[in-house]
């Protein structure tokens, strides 16, 4: 499994619709401060579900919606789309490729898809959660947060461990159930 290619429109800066293709291997982002490198990395988050309007470095969800330069309009919606390359079966859906995207409109409301299906939040995060993507997995490392995984009390890092064995998907479905 690898990520093919990340759509970014109306999100933050990328006003216009800009794809990235990614490679298996390392992909680099290089360009100058404030060119949106950061934004690119948001975005991944925000597409696999992210809910922290913090972690996204704004201070509200709608933040992440391209706000208008001098010379451009603001924008009603953002829209991120991601396509992961399933042809070795990692993620547990019977396709070889499989497209999340999530949409947020300055209004209010938002939705998810995956491969052109509405969806829900939990069906993203369900989708990617043995993965190690996704809602609250480690698999983005922030330039902070080394210290906080440093620092990490015992609990927290038997939560990290427990995240990286795919045991948080059974405790967050035993917590379902439990408060039904
Ligand atoms: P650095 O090298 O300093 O880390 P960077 O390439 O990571 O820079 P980003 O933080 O990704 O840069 O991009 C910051 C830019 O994105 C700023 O110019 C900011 O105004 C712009 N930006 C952030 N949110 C929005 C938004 N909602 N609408 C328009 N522009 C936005
Ligand atoms: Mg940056």
């Amino acid at each position: 499994m690898h990520l093919k290619t990340l759509t970014l429109r109306g999100f933050k800066s990328f006003a216009s619709s800009t794809t990235l293709r990614l490679e298996p291997g390392i992909t680099c982002v290089v360009g100058p401060n404030g060119s949106g490198k950061s934004n690119v990395v948001d975005a991944l988050a925000w597409v696999m579900g992210e809910q922290g309007a913090k972690t996204l470095r704004g201070g509200q969800m709608a933040d992440v919606i391209f706000a208008g330069t001098s010379a451009r309009a603001p924008l009603g919606r953002a829209q991120v789309e991601l396509t992961i390359d399933n042809a070795d079966g990692t993620l547990p859906i019977e396709y070889s490729e499989v497209t999340i995207s999530r949409t947020l409109f300055r209004g209010g409301g938002s939705e998810y898809s995956i491969n052109g299906a509405s969806a829900r939040l939990l069906d993203v995060q369900e989708l990617l959660s043995d993965t190690g993507m996704g809602r609250q997995m480690h698999v983005i490392v922030g330039q902070n947060q080394l210290d906080t995984i440093l620092s990490a009390t015992p609990e927290e890092r038997r939560g990290f461990i427990e995240e990286a064995a795919g045991v948080l998907k059974h405790r967050r479905r035993k917590d379902r159930a439990l408060h039904k």
